[in-house]
């Protein structure tokens, strides 16, 4: 048979593009279960995901729909920055009454008196600079988005950064006199499944989708991709699928890798730059961080950036006997020095950031358990806009529409993707009669 619509991946976008769909699809995964960055694996009857998946959105439409396609626990904030041995609440700038006298006063006076606030910031440091002043730009997010991005803030665009508001002066004032305020309030309170992890909601895509007829095929490997007159030819290991159209949701250098492009496109898909990531997984006796969820830690002796409690996601994410579930994130570069070092290496050097910070005892670790991701964040660098530009209009040309996190090439969360694949479904649904 000739499919309506072929997807390539079945990760978040590929999964709920064809739960969206009218036309008849079929997704091609390659591995033996959905998911893709938004899987979650087990750890001695612990749930997690590739960094927890909090459900959050400006988007009313996709919050809505994820929040209430699986059972979820409504979750307040409690991300602290752990500064100088201190924990500061975050955002850094609504606490800065929990820093020591010097580096409050350094923070708040170079906010109130910015020489770069007239500044339109061109990169991510200058954006930093112009809005939130000196002090709080040094001490924290310098340091702090050099740790996660290992590329320098200098040498990245304002995409990811320019939505990010300016805190009202009374707020920072008030935050250092030491009275509570919220910041980013939009993700004050977020969703996570109450079990299962953030699988439950990809398989509820999955479900929804096959429950429409959609064609969900996981363990394939495809080979080619042949443009046809009247649509594609995909062979896999084990047959030929024909489909009008195609859709890909996998990473762009995956889909390449399955086209002749000339050189020019082939020289600017390497010139894109991207972020891989370690899950360092540390089961352990005790409780020794207290009621808080996300530590970030901009120390560049730590080897990680951040630590999730996992306990606080809610009971079916606690161990059965007591003690904590310390998920640790490692971000590196492909092919630079900490590409090099073995995942034994990565957990030696993630317990000895824990125990440095004073998180745990080195006696009390019960488990440790480790993934690597190999696309996990998008560098927005100076010049990620141009070049993404430049391959996704060769994709349109050839025919081939592109929708998710590394197939767009872009720093998507999985609401950031949905609200695509709503809108790309939209769209076809319109303009293809449905069978
Ligand atoms: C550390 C981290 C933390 C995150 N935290 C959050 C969060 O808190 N909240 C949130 O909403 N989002 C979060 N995200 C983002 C979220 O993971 C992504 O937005 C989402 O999973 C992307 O889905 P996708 O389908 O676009 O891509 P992917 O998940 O990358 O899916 C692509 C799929 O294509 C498959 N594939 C690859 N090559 C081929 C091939 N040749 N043939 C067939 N299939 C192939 C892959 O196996 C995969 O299943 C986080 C991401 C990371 C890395």
């Amino acid at each position: 048979m000739t499919f309506e619509y072929a997807i390539l991946g079945g990760g978040v976008a590929g999964l709920s593009l064809s739960s969206f769909l009218d036309g008849k699809a079929v997704v091609l995964e390659r591995q033996d279960t959905v998911g893709g960055l938004s899987r979650s694996y087990s750890m001695n009857g612990v749930d997690y995901d590739i960094g927890p998946h909090i459900i959050f959105s400006k988007n009313k439409e996709v919050l809505d729909l994820h929040s209430t396609m699986v059972e979820t626990n409504k979750i307040r904030r409690s991300n602290q920055i752990v500064f100088k041995g201190r924990y500061v609440k975050y955002p850094f700038e609504n606490d800065l009454a929990a820093l020591e006298p010097t580096d409050r006063d350094y923070c708040l006076q170079e906010f109130l008196n910015n020489p770069y606030e007239n500044y339109h910031g061109s990169n991510m440091l200058q954006f930093f600079l112009s809005v939130f002043g000196e002090g709080i730009t040094h001490l924290y997010l310098q340091p702090y988005n050099e740790k996660i991005w290992k590329f320098d803030p200098s040498c990245m665009d304002t995409q990811m950064v320019e939505r990010i508001p300016k805190p009202p002066r009374e707020d920072v004032i008030a935050s250092a006199q030491g009275v509570a305020t919220e910041g980013y309030t939009h993700q004050l309170y977020y969703h996570y499944p109450a079990k299962g992890g953030f699988q439950t909601l990809v398989n509820e895509y999955k479900d929804r989708a096959e429950a429409k007829g959609q064609d969900v095929r996981t363990s394939v490997n495809v080979r080619s991709l042949e443009k046809q007159p009247n649509g594609w030819k995909i062979t896999t290991d084990t047959d030929e699928v024909y489909a009008k159209q195609l859709i890909n949701c996998i990473p762009i250098h995956e889909l390449f890798k399955l086209l002749s492009p000339p050189a020019e496109i082939k020289s600017t898909l390497d010139r894109l730059l991207y972020n891989s990531i370690y899950i360092v997984m540390v089961q352990v006796k005790k409780d020794t961080i207290g009621e808080h969820f996300a530590l970030y830690v901009p120390d560049k002796d730590v080897v990680f950036h951040r630590l999730s409690k996992l306990n606080y996601l809610g009971e079916s994410y606690c161990l059965p006997d007591g003690g904590s579930t310390l998920m640790a994130e490692v971000t590196f570069r492909p092919n630079s020095y900490l590409a090099t070092l073995s995942e034994a290496d990565i957990v030696d050097q993630v317990i000895d950031g824990l125990v440095k910070v004073g998180f745990i005892e080195r006696e009390d670790i019960l488990d440790t358990q480790v993934k690597v991701e190999r696309y996990a964040y998008v560098i927005y660098d100076l010049d990620h806009r141009k070049n993404v530009d430049v391959l996704l209009s060769y994709l349109e040309e050839q025919g081939i529409r592109s929708a998710g996190r590394f197939a767009e090439f872009e720093y998507l969360n999985t609401d950031g993707v949905v609200e695509r694949t709503l809108k790309l479904a939209r769209s076809l649904n319109a303009s293809t009669p449905a069978d």
